[in-house]
């Protein structure tokens, strides 16, 4: 049944990765085996909840390499491959793109062919149940300037990034995998995510835990850019949904239907962290009072919102955590999970950017 199978899951031990590992082994029956490079964003901590189970395996892996991955395929022998496996930082993509060219793009080219060559040689109902699931953003389709326009599955790609121009390149690789040789693929573009395991440099965990040291909170131009926010615990349920249900060929977006200037985001942290944290840093009256305006991202989009209709419609999923409590499960989770984020920023990684992905 679809709940006994093998799903090979690279990026495992990333922000999102990690969350469907946790669904899919505390959630379903199914063995996953944990593809990761463990590049400055994987983190095994984050899996230590699971890590123990018999239904769990790692490997510690770079999806550029071929034989490696023909290897993994052959001892494994997965019914399902989900790819989230990338390098996904836009300011990182602008200092230096070299590596999400070679992740992103060449990464995904070098699995599609070790999955193409391993589903060649499946047959009868095991080939055709067989699904290759690529993780993607709404980052593809780049920005929205009026109020009223959505992201649809059909909406034309313009990216703006070094990063979001990256997954473009690997979500068009996927699909023509699917026109062109028949491997059975569905694609999933998806909005902006939080919640707990974020890595500190993405806007809404930076944002906590600066101002839980009573550092400067900094906010891009005016920071009236808007991002749809999904719960990421809504987001592992949604990739389960799409690769155990979705209809091969298809695109699915997913979003929260939470569309929230930045700024508003890190007021409403602000606001949750005088009454979660109400003992403040020296020198802090209030929180609000450290936020600082920083110049704007080159090329920074303006507007990103998803119309997540269709997978509703077809196959039932919608988010169930609203901005709200999603948010003050993220901040609480933050308060409570110190020795996970000191480990993090004591590592060798330096906090040299301001992070807002
Ligand atoms: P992340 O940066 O937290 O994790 C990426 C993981 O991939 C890390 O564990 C890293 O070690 C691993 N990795 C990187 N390069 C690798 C390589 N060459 N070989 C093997 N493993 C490698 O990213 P995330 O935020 O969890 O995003 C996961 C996926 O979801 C990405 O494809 C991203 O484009 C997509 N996505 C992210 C968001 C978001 O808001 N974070 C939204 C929509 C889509």
């Amino acid at each position: 049944t679809d709940n006994r199978k093998t799903i090979l899951v690279t990026g495992g031990a990333g922000f999102i990765g990690s969350a469907v590992v946790r669904h899919i082994i505390q959630h379903t029956e199914c063995f996953v085996v944990n593809v990761d490079k463990l590049t400055y964003a994987g983190n095994l901590k984050s899996l230590v909840d699971i890590s123990d189970s018999e239904r769990y395996a790692f490997e510690q892996v770079d999806i550029c390499d071929q034989s490696e991955l023909i290897r993994i395929f052959g001892d494994y022998q997965p019914d399902a491959v989900m790819h989230l496996a990338a390098e996904s930082h836009v300011d990182r993509s602008i200092d230096g793109p070299s590596t999400f060219i070679q992740t992103n793009i060449v990464g995904t080219y070098t699995l599609l062919e070790a999955a193409r060559s391993y589903w060649n040689l499946l047959q009868g109902e095991r080939r055709t149940s067989f699904r290759f699931h690529h993780i993607s953003t709404d980052e593809v389709f780049g920005d929205l300037h009026g109020t009223e326009d959505l992201f649809t599955e059909t909406t034309p790609y313009a990216p703006s990034s070094p990063y979001s121009a990256s997954k473009a390149g690997s979500d068009h690789l996927v699909r023509a995998w699917y026109r062109t040789y028949g491997l059975p693929v569905v694609v999933t573009n998806c909005s902006n995510n939080y919640g707990p395991y974020h890595f500190p440099e993405k806007l809404i965990p930076l944002i906590i835990l600066n101002a839980l040291a009573g550092k400067p909170l900094p906010v891009y131009g005016m920071g009236n850019q808007v991002r749809d926010w999904l719960y990421v615990e809504d987001h592992a349920r949604a990739l389960y949904k799409v690769v155990s249900q979705g209809n091969v060929g298809e695109t699915y977006n997913i979003g929260g239907h939470n569309e929230k200037q930045n700024i508003e985001v890190v007021r409403s942290i602000c606001e949750l962290l005088e009454e979660l944290a109400p003992v403040k840093p020296a020198g802090v009256t209030k929180y609000h009072d450290l936020i600082t305006y920083v110049t704007d991202r080159p090329g920074h989009d303006l507007r990103y919102a998803i119309d997540a209709s269709k997978i509703a419609s077809e196959l039932g999923w919608s988010p169930q955590e609203s901005f709200e409590s999603g948010l003050r499960k993220t901040v609480q989770w933050y308060m409570d999970n110190k020795e996970w984020w000191q480990a993090v920023l004591n590592g060798s990684y330096a906090m040299e950017r301001l992070g807002q992905g």
